[in-house]
C-alpha cells in the first residue's frame, strides 16, 4: 500500500504529522510518499502543483491531505479540485457525530448521519468565465454522475438505518430534477427507503432535528456548506473528518482549511486529521480502526483537549495522548 501524505499550508503542516503518528503505531506495511502542494509551494515556485505531482498522486493507492490555502491569483486551478477529478473521486463522505463530551452548538449528542456528497461536478464543474460586467459557472448535473453517488448513498444505507434523505433546490433549479428523479430511482431498485429535502429547508432541519437523519446525499456545493455547517452540531470543524472515494483511488482530508488565523501556533486540533486515519484504515480493512475512536473518547474524557474545545492543550500533546493510547491498546 503505497499513501500519499499532502500536509499542504497552515495547520495542515500541525495536524498531519500527527495523524501519521498515530498511523504508524499500527504498524502496517505502508509506504509513504510526501508530496507539497499548495500555497508555499506556488510562492516558492509559481505554481501549486504539476503534472509530475499528479502523476506521483496517482502512483500511490490513498492519500492523506491537510489544507491548503487558497491562492490568490484569478487564473488559479484548485488543487483539490484537480485531484478530485484527476482521480474521479466522486463520493464526498463526511460523518456526522457527536464526540463524548464535546456539545455542539444546539447542545444535542442523539444524531449520527453521513452526508454523501457528489464531488465532481455540480457547480464545482470548473466551467466557467469570469467578465467585468459578467461571470458565470455552469452547473452540470449528469445521469451518470447522480446514479453512481446515489448508488454510493444506497450501499451506505444498507450498512446503516436503510434509509436515505436526497438533498436538492428541484424547485428552482431544473437541473436538480434529473438529480432528485435517479436518486429515487436508485433508492427503489436497491430497496432503500428515501425521502427528500430542498437544501434550504435542510440546513433548518439539520439544526432543530439532526437525530432524523442517517444516510444524506446531495449534489456538489449543497453537500460542501451543509458539512461545515454541521461541524457546528459536533462542536468543531476540528473534529470532523471526510473521506472522497472513486473506483480506484481514495482521499482523506479534515474538512477544516488552512486556518491561517491559528497557523504556527501549535494549538489546532489534530482530530480531524486523526479521524481521517481512522476512515482511511476502515476502506483498508484494517479491523483494529476502532480503536481510534476508543483513543479519541479518552483524551477527551482526560481533557486533553486543545483551545477550540475550551483546552489549553497543543496540537503535539493531544496527537501524543491518541498515538500513546493506541499503542496501549491495540
Ligand atoms: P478554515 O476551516 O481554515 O477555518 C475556519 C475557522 O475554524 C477558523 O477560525 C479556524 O481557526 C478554525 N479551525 C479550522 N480548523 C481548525 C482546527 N483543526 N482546530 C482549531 N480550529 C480550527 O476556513 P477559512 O478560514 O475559511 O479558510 C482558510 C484557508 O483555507 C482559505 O485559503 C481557504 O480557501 C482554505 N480552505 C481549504 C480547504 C482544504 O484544503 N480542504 C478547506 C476549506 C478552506
Amino acid at each position: 500500500m503505497k499513501l500519499a501524505v499532502i500536509e499542504g499550508d497552515g495547520i495542515g503542516r500541525e495536524v498531519i504529522p500527527e495523524a501519521v503518528k498515530v498511523l504508524d503505531a499500527f504498524g502496517l506495511e505502508i509506504e509513504k510518499v510526501p508530496i507539497e502542494l499548495g500555497y508555499a509551494r506556488w510562492e516558492r515556485t509559481g505554481t501549486s502543483m504539476s503534472n509530475e505531482d499528479l502523476e506521483t498522486i496517482k502512483g500511490c493507492d490513498a492519500v492523506l491531505f491537510g489544507a491548503v490555502t487558497t491562492v490568490p491569483d484569478p487564473n488559479y486551478k484548485s488543487v483539490l479540485l484537480t485531484i478530485r477529478k484527476e482521480l474521479d473521486l466522486y463520493a464526498n463522505v463526511r460523518p456526522v457525530k457527536p464526540l463524548p463530551g464535546v456539545v455542539g452548538v444546539i447542545g444535542r449528542s442523539d444524531f449520527d448521519f453521513i452526508i454523501v456528497r457528489e464531488n465532481t461536478e455540480g457547480l464545482y464543474s470548473g466551467i466557467e468565465e469570469i467578465g467585468y460586467d459578467l461571470s458565470w459557472t455552469k452547473r452540470i448535473i449528469t445521469r451518470k454522475g447522480s446514479e453512481r453517488i446515489a448508488e454510493y448513498a444506497c450501499k451506505l444505507a444498507k450498512k446503516r438505518k436503510n434509509k436515505i434523505t436526497i438533498v436538492h433546490k428541484s424547485n428552482v433549479l431544473k437541473s436538480d430534477k434529473l438529480f432528485l428523479d435517479v436518486c429515487r430511482q436508485t433508492a427503489s431498485a436497491h430497496g432503500v427507503e428515501y425521502g427528500d429535502m430542498l437544501v434550504d429547508s435542510m440546513a433548518y432541519s439539520l439544526m432543530m432535528h439532526p437525530e432524523k437523519y442517517d444516510v444524506v446525499v446531495t449534489t456538489n456545493l449543497f453537500g460542501d456548506i451543509l458539512s461545515d455547517m454541521c461541524a457546528a452540531l459536533v462542536g468543531s470543524l476540528g473534529l470532523v473528518p471526510s473521506a472522497n472515494i472513486g473506483e480506484k483511488y481514495a482521499f482523506f482530508e479534515p474538512v477544516h482549511g488552512s486556518a491561517p488565523d491559528i497557523a504556527g501556533r501549535g494549538i489546532s486540533n489534530p482530530l480531524a486529521a486523526i479521524l481521517c486515519v481512522k476512515m482511511l484504515l476502515e476502506w483498508m480493512g484494517e479491523p483494529r480502526s476502532q480503536v481510534i475512536d476508543k483513543a479519541i473518547a479518552d483524551v477527551l474524557q482526560k481533557k486533553i483537549i486543545t483551545p477550540d474545545l475550551g483546552g489549553t492543550a497543543s496540537t503535539i500533546e493531544v496527537g501524543n495522548a491518541v498515538t500513546g493510547y493506541v499503542m496501549k491498546n491495540m
